[in-house]
């Protein structure tokens, strides 16, 4: 295969909760050479072991608006009251250099991606039931219970728009399902309309 291919993009979404998070830093330990991970901007405050410029670039909303203003962004949204955004450089530099760039981002963001660039691969990450995802929430202890509860309702509207997703990934074993990602990104490299 040729070495100089254009990279793919890649948007995971999921419920906040799904697990999606470990999902991407495992494909990346795994099989780093394929994969650069986007990493946002926000203005929601970092959690405790979270750092500027790994999980997140930490904004205010003032320094978030003038990156829109200056036009530095792919795509934005807000998701419970809170701006999330992708910055456009490194997307850019990624993909020319041959690398798979992922982008967890949500559904409006996604949907926004798709529509600007329709060769995205979408993939939608669910654990296995309701109970798991409330229980992962919570258990996670990151965020008060309203903002738990506004995170649950949002992931019942998010739901709601999984059909425009190509591959709804159930995240079960975290082992299986990272193989999974990965066997399905290699296999979209091979379609013929790619190449
Ligand atoms: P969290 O606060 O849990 O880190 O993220 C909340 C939601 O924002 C998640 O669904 C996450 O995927 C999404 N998100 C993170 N970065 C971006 C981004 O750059 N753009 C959009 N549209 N959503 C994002």
């Amino acid at each position: 295969m040729d070495q100089k291919q254009r990279g793919i993009l890649i948007v995971f979404s999921g419920f906040s909760g799904s697990g999606k998070g470990t999902v991407m830093k495992e494909l990346m330990n795994r099989y780093e050479e394929y994969y650069a991970l986007s990493i946002s901007a926000t203005t929601r405050q970092p959690r405790d072991g979270e750092a500027d410029g790994r999980e997140y670039f930490f904004k205010t909303r003032k320094e978030f608006e003038k990156m829109i203003e200056k036009n530095e962004l792919i795509e934005y949204a807000l998701y419970v009251e809170n701006y999330y955004g992708t910055p456009k450089a490194y997307v850019e530099e990624q993909l020319e250099a041959g690398k798979d760039v992922i982008l967890e981002i949500e559904i409006q963001g996604a949907l926004k991606i798709k529509e600007l660039f329709p060769d995205t691969l979408l993939m939608f990450v669910t654990p296995p039931d309701a109970a798991t995802l409330k229980e992962r929430l919570i258990g996670r202890g990151t965020e008060p219970i309203d903002v738990v509860n506004a995170r649950l309702s949002r992931a019942f509207e998010e739901s709601l728009g999984v059909e425009a997703y190509d591959y709804l990934i159930v995240n079960d074993a975290l082992d299986v399902c990272v193989e999974e990602v990965h066997s399905i990104i290699r296999n979209e490299h091979q379609k013929v309309s790619r190449n």
